[in-house]
């Protein structure tokens, strides 16, 4: 009982008391919800609008302008609000183009009092149309915003009608050279667009949140993170999937890939740089993936082709297994139907130096090592961001790269994650991917944590939430004063963020809350599934995640296990290749495994299917030496 009477003691503290004495409605549902000890009593009331739709226009806020305020039926009656913060000119960016933290807002008819910030997703630049980020909370009455970050790619909202692109400069990261669009980008968007929701909802019902979640997966999560540390009292409850806590140190890494599999390309892409897809097709990812299951697949107890052991699948374990699958001198390779047999002895020490994680000349760590995991292969049928979309890809036109690392990461890299930034067009001999392939990990790593005249916040500053850089520690215990609860859920085959570097963070974390981080912060971690979400993996989890946040914070049961389904329409394992065909049989589409709270790992219970969630638990392997340890940062 204590968490929602404690949750509602706070709420008041956040609404002002005119509001509250004004909302007669309001108060009876809080009553019951006190009465009741029930929090989601307040969810049954449904809280109906005080004011018009139409009326918002005229809602007086600080630097905000409300552009439109328009009633909707889809997916139910809401009021959907388009707005900007801080709209202005830069001075600082040669283009002189406009910037402002865009934002949108639905408000239901029928409000249940929740309320959720969606994150936002790579560089952010153009609004997400906040249905939530479960795809359900609006048709269940949450009140749901969304920011585009503090800039608008091409070809931006209408309703707010500028963009802020320059294919000479950065392209879609051409904010990065405006210092407040960085900072909005990094935080302040979050910040301004949170505070401004809360007023206008105060102001449309007559009272504010009752409760408050931010949920996003990558750049989005990366929000969740941060909004715990620079802002812990607005939300009480945050769902961080695959976060970029880290991201100018995932930069370098982007970096340091391509150039691992750059000496393997035997012809020049139209920029005239490595052209990588033929570097490691999929049938030679899939000899990879074979490789590592026939060494790790089993330290589960279940040879299904998914590596719940990850902690034990070291590098000690995978580096024979990746010695039998090379090829012999003159073996074949890439001549079956789903080709190779073997793995050539450079592409074997590609991977290698990409799992091991980025160093300079001196040997020194620049990011985060990476577990071992079976998703390295993702198949066509059951494409996701892994490995294979970031580092290679092989979906572009003939001779034109389209791995991540060289679309996205190339333009962030010089203009976001370099401090001043360099000023670098999209395509040609000197563009964007130029500067990754000549990126010096002596001289150009380090300016991350660079600031320089005119851009007094480094990206380590503006991006990340591991304030322990440089001695200081992540302190999230406001957050927790606050009551806030945080899930954070990762893929072992993020093709950007190590899961490693995560439970790094979170280890770290463990040591500072004296054990207590359980109690408020629990991590999920999901082998095979690519970046926020596809995979040959059970990817599919939001309505069960969505539930397990609410249930946390209001009615204070905490997540041991998530469950999870595969729900890729088709199996992603086709017959024939040298995938292990067992994976198909034992775990066919809709099939459903617990995914389970760090340091817990799913173990098969010994009998029973192996595609039914019961017959699975959740245990805590003994601790094992790993090639992994905590690094003192
Ligand atoms: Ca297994």
């Amino acid at each position: 009982m204590n968490g929602p009477l404690r949750k509602a003691h706070c709420e008041r503290r956040e609404t002002s008391k005119p509001a509250l004495r004004m909302a007669a409605i309001l108060t009876v549902a809080l009553l019951a919800s006190l009465a009741l000890g029930a929090a989601r009593a307040a969810a049954d009331a449904g809280i109906p609008p005080a004011v018009s739709c139409s009326s918002l226009t005229g809602l007086s806020l600080p630097n905000t302008q409300i552009i439109s305020a328009t009633e909707s039926t889809t997916p139910v009656a809401h009021c959907n609000v388009i707005g900007v913060i801080d709209k202005r000119v830069s001075t600082q960016d040669p283009d002189g183009f406009t910037y402002g933290i865009g934002f949108e807002l639905n408000l239901p008819d029928d409000w249940i009092g929740r309320f959720e910030m969606m994150g936002g997703g790579g560089t952010d630049g153009s609004l997400q149309n906040p249905l939530g980020s479960a795809g359900t909370e609006l048709s269940e009455g949450w009140a749901v915003a969304s920011d585009d970050g503090g800039h608008e790619d091409a070809p931006g909202n209408p309703a707010l009608g500028w963009t802020d692109d320059d294919p000479n400069a950065g392209g879609t990261a051409h904010f990065g050279i405006d210092e407040q669009a960085r900072i909005d980008y990094g935080y302040n968007g979050i910040d301004q667009t949170t505070l401004i929701s809360k007023q206008i909802i105060a102001g449309y019902y007559g009272s504010g949140p009752k409760y408050s979640y931010l949920w996003g997966c990558s750049n989005g999560g990366r929000d969740g993170m941060v909004a715990s540390q620079r802002f812990p009292d607005y939300f009480d409850g945050i769902v961080s999937g695959n976060p970029g806590f880290d991201l100018p140190r995932a930069a370098v890494t982007e970096a340091w890939n391509e150039q691992q599999l750059a000496p393997l390309a035997t012809r020049t892409d139209v920029n005239g740089q490595p052209y990588l897809p033929p570097t490691f097709p999929p049938q030679d990812l899939e000899v990879a993936s074979a490789a590592i299951l026939s060494a790790c697949d089993g330290l589960d107890g279940l040879v299904d082709g998914i590596i719940d052991n990850y902690t034990a699948c070291t590098d000690d374990v995978v580096f024979p297994a990746l010695d039998a699958f090379t090829c012999s001198p003159g073996g074949a390779h890439g001549n079956t139907p789903h080709g190779g047999t073997c793995l050539t002895a450079a592409q074997v020490t590609a991977l290698k130096g990409i799992y091991a994680g980025p160093t300079n000349s001196h040997g020194k760590p620049l990011y985060s090592s990476w577990y071992w995991d079976a998703g390295i292969w993702d198949p066509p049928s059951a494409f996701g961001a892994g490995f294979g979309a970031w580092n290679v890809s092989f979906f572009g036109p003939p001779n034109v790269n389209t791995a991540i690392n060289l679309t996205l990461g190339a333009g962030a890299i010089p203009m976001i994650f370099t401090t001043p930034p360099v000023v670098t067009p999209v395509a040609g001999p000197n563009g964007q991917e130029a500067f990754v392939f000549s990126y010096n990990f002596d001289t150009d790593a380090p300016k991350i944590f660079a600031t320089a005249p005119g851009y007094p916040e480094s990206s380590m500053d503006f991006m990340t939430a591991i304030q322990f850089m440089d001695g200081k520690r992540v302190d999230l215990r406001p957050f927790n004063d606050h009551g806030g609860k945080m899930i954070i859920y990762d893929s072992i085959n993020d093709g950007i963020f190590s899961a490693v570097d995560l439970v790094n963070w979170y280890n770290s974390i463990h040591g500072v809350h004296a054990g207590d981080t359980q109690s408020f912060v629990r991590l999920f971690l999901i082998p095979n599934m690519a970046h926020c979400g596809g995979g040959p993996a059970t990817n599919s989890f939001s309505a069960n995640m969505l539930s397990a946040i609410t249930s946390w914070v209001e009615d204070g049961q905490a997540p041991n296990e998530i469950i999870a389904a595969n729900t890729n329409t088709s199996s992603p394992f086709p017959s024939g290749g040298i995938f292990d065909p067992r994976v198909a049989e034992n775990f066919p589409t809709d099939g459903t495994r617990p995914i389970c709270s760090y340091p817990e790992q799913t173990r098969y219970v010994g009998s029973g299917a192996a595609n039914d969630a019961a017959n699975f638990t959740c245990v805590e392997p003994p601790a094992a030496k790993s090639h992994h340890p905590v690094r003192t940062r």
